[in-house]
C-alpha cells in the first residue's frame, strides 16, 4: 500500500478557530501534509491567525489569513465563496471553532446557553452547509467537526458544552448522511482534555480528574488531535464516514 494517500497535495483547507490551541495545531499539520490552508478566526485574533500563517510560510507550506466569524451567519456565503474565488476549490472544512461557559447549572443564564450553542453548533451548522454548496458541485469534500470526549459522557458544571458537543456528533451523523451522494464525507472527533487556552483556567476537580481518570494521567497535546484530522481529512479515510473518532487516550473506555 502506498503511503500517498495520506497526503493533502493540492488540496484547499479551511480551519475555523485557528489563531490558538488545536485549530493552530490542525492548521499546521495539514500544511505539513501538502495542503494550502485558509487560517480564519475571530477579527481580534488577526495577529495570531497572521502568525500562524507565517508559521506554515516558514515552514515551507502554503496559507492565507481568513476573519471568520461562524456566528456571522448572515456573511458565511461571502466569505466561503471569497475563500473558493482566492483559492479555486475548497476541499477540507474544519469546523474547529468552540466555547465553554464553565458554571453551575443552576446559575446558566438563556445567553450562557444561547452563546454557546451559537458557536458550538449552531455556526459550525452553517459552515458546513456553506462549505458543501461549493463541494456537492465538485462531487467531493471532508468535514470535519471538532465535538470532545463530552459528545458520549459528561462531567460536573459544563451542561451547556457538553449538551452542544453530543448534538455536534448527532449532527455528524446526519450530515454524512445527507451529503454521501455527493462524495463529502463528514467526521468528528472527540477529543479527550487538551493543553489549550480553553482549559486555561481549568478546575482542581478537572486537574484531578485528569490525573486520576485518564489512563495516560495528563493533557493531551494540541498536536496529537491535529494528526487524526489530517488522516480523516486524506483519501485514505474514503470510506470512513458518520463518524465520532474518540482521540482521549482511552478515557472514554475506561
Ligand atoms: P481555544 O479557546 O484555545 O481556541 C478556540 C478558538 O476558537 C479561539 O481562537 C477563538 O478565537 C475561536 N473562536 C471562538 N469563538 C469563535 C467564533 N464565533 N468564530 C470563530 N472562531 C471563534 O480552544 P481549543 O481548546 O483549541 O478548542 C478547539 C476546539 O476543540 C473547540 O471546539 C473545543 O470545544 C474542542 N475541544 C477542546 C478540548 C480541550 O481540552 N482543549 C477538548 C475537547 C474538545
Amino acid at each position: 500500500m502506498s503511503m500517498d494517500g495520506f497526503r493533502l497535495d493540492g488540496k484547499v483547507a479551511l480551519v475555523t478557530g485557528a489563531a490558538q490551541g488545536i485549530g493552530r495545531a490542525i492548521s499546521l499539520a495539514l500544511a505539513s501534509a501538502g495542503a494550502s490552508v485558509v487560517v480564519s478566526d475571530l477579527a481580534a485574533k488577526s495577529s495570531a491567525v497572521d502568525a500562524v500563517c507565517s508559521e506554515i510560510g516558514a515552514a515551507g507550506g502554503t496559507a492565507s489569513a481568513c476573519e471568520l466569524d461562524v456566528t456571522a451567519t448572515s456573511r458565511l456565503a461571502a466569505v466561503f465563496d471569497g475563500v473558493v474565488a482566492a483559492n479555486g476549490q475548497l476541499d477540507i472544512l474544519v469546523n474547529n471553532a468552540g466555547i465553554l461557559v464553565r458554571k453551575p447549572t443552576l446559575e446558566i443564564t438563556e445567553d450562557d446557553w444561547d452563546r454557546v450553542f451559537d458557536v458550538n453548533l449552531r455556526g459550525l451548522f452553517f459552515c458546513a452547509q456553506a462549505a458543501a454548496k461549493h463541494m456537492v458541485s465538485r462531487g467531493e469534500g471532508r468535514i470535519i467537526n471538532i465535538a470532545s470526549q463530552r459528545a458520549l459522557s459528561a462531567s460536573v458544571g459544563n451542561a451547556p458544552y457538553i449538551a452542544s458537543k453530543a448534538a455536534v456528533a448527532g449532527l455528524t451523523r446526519a450530515l454524512a448522511l445527507d451529503w454521501v451522494a455527493s462524495g463529502i464525507t463528514v467526521n468528528a472527533i472527540g477529543p479527550g482534555p487538551v493543553d489549550t487556552p480553553l482549559l486555561a483556567d481549568a478546575s482542581p476537580e478537572l486537574e484531578r480528574d485528569i490525573e486520576l481518570r485518564s489512563p495516560v494521567g495528563r493533557r493531551l497535546q494540541p498536536e496529537e488531535i491535529a494528526s487524526a484530522v489530517v488522516y480523516l481529512a486524506s483519501p485514505a479515510a474514503a470510506a470512513v464516514n458518520g463518524h465520532l473518532l474518540l482521540v482521549d487516550a482511552g478515557w472514554t473506555a475506561a
